[in-house]
């Protein structure tokens, strides 16, 4: 059995959101979202953290090579959310723009491009109270 090590990054961006999908009545969306339905929508300072695990280098005693992981994370995340309203994201045409999707939602951006290593774990840090962690399926 290979021993595994993991690497945690954290990355941040600011974006807007309301909670409302179109498959339910206006009044069913308010009480399942409340505040969070209101149509002007509201901000979040967002925390994403991407958990890489793989065996070690002997040589270089790291994991992935985090360098290559910053900028893949900021070219497919970080710059596509940052100050963006997520409600007119296209991957969110007829998804909820929950912590959760939105977690999904970087997994799959980010699976098949880690430069080293396996993507292990998807946290989104929407509140002080609220964060999410999707785990997909590993790249094949
Ligand atoms: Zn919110």
């Amino acid at each position: 059995m290979t021993a595994l090590t993991s690497i945690t990054r954290t990355y941040t961006f600011c974006a807007a959101h309301r909670l409302h999908t179109d498959q339910l009545p206006d009044d069913v969306n308010q009480h399942i979202f409340g505040k969070c339905n209101n149509p002007n929508g509201h901000g979040h300072n967002y925390t994403v953290q991407v958990t890489i695990q793989g065996a070690l280098n002997v040589t270089t005693g790291l994991v992935t090579d985090v360098e290559t992981l910053d900028q893949i994370v900021h070219e497919h995340v970080v710059a596509r959310f940052d100050h963006q309203h997520l409600n007119f994201d296209q991957a969110f045409q007829g998804l909820t723009t929950t912590g959760e999707n939105l977690a999904r939602l970087i997994w799959e951006l980010l699976v098949d491009r880690i430069p080293s290593g396996q993507l292990e774990n998807i946290r989104v840090v929407e509140t002080r109270d609220n964060f999410f962690d999707y785990v997909g399926d590993p790249k094949p």
